[in-house]
């Protein structure tokens, strides 16, 4: 069993509950823009098309084929679109309002402040975060994360996303710690895990959802306070 110091903490999906949180907004977005009175029938079906169009999205940005600004337009305008509504007006607002809003919002998965609180007393936590500079420090300010972390350092501040080696390095860099003392986790098997793998960095994969890999982590669990029973 190796002694580490360092533990780096993935954000999305990992801490904050992603999918419950953008849930949320995208209700309120509905509504508020009344998308059911312009013939999208119900949330769920609005949700369910919007989801597919982001996921897909997102693969693009991630490999940089896309920009940010595209990707938070088009999610909205082809969600839209699928819909025969063609405003582009309104994504505009709708891609506002959920950058606006969707920070604010606090759902974390259960054992988060129990798992963070417990693990700070031994070692030193930090963030490896991909995504938009001023959404991340958001999220983390507003659901009470921030006293936990040494540094954060949120991918958009550097040239790299997670799973590039560069990004894992220069986190290394940055908290001053040695790859055989440190241990990601994180939720997704290629930025995180993968990623941390690629410069010999030990992993933890919170696999909530019980996905099949062929790729085997260092360790897996599937609840965020089983951690405690490795860490
Ligand atoms: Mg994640």
């Amino acid at each position: 069993m190796k002694q580490y110091k360092h533990i780096f903490f993935d954000l999305d999906r990992t801490l904050w509950d992603f999918e419950q949180n953008s849930h949320n907004v995208l209700q309120e977005i509905y509504l508020n823009h009344h998308l059911q009175n312009k013939g999208i029938p119900s949330f769920e079906v609005f949700y369910n098309t919007y989801h597919k169009i982001n996921h897909d999205l997102w693969d693009l940005y991630r490999i940089g084929k896309i920009t940010k600004d595209f990707l938070n337009l088009e999610r909205f305008y082809a969600s839209l679109k699928a819909f025969d509504i063609n405003e582009k007006d309104t994504a505009k607002a709708m891609g506002l309002d959920y950058v606006t809003l969707s920070p604010y919002k606090k759902v974390l998965f259960p054992g988060t402040h129990e798992l963070l609180t417990a693990l700070q007393v031994k070692y030193k936590l930090h963030l490896i975060t991909n995504g938009f500079a001023e959404v991340q420090t958001t999220k983390i300010k507003e659901s009470d994360l921030e006293k936990y972390f040494e540094k954060i350092i949120i991918s958009e501040t550097t040239p790299w996303k997670k799973p590039s080696p560069e990004i894992f390095k220069y986190s290394l860099n940055k908290t001053n710690a040695t790859v055989e003392e440190s241990i990601m986790i994180g939720d997704d098997i290629n930025a995180d895990i993968k990623g941390a793998a690629s410069i010999g960095m030990d992993q933890i994969w919170t696999n909530f959802t019980k996905s099949k890999s062929d790729f085997k982590p260092t360790h897996t669990v599937t609840k965020l306070i089983e951690i405690l029973n490795i860490l």
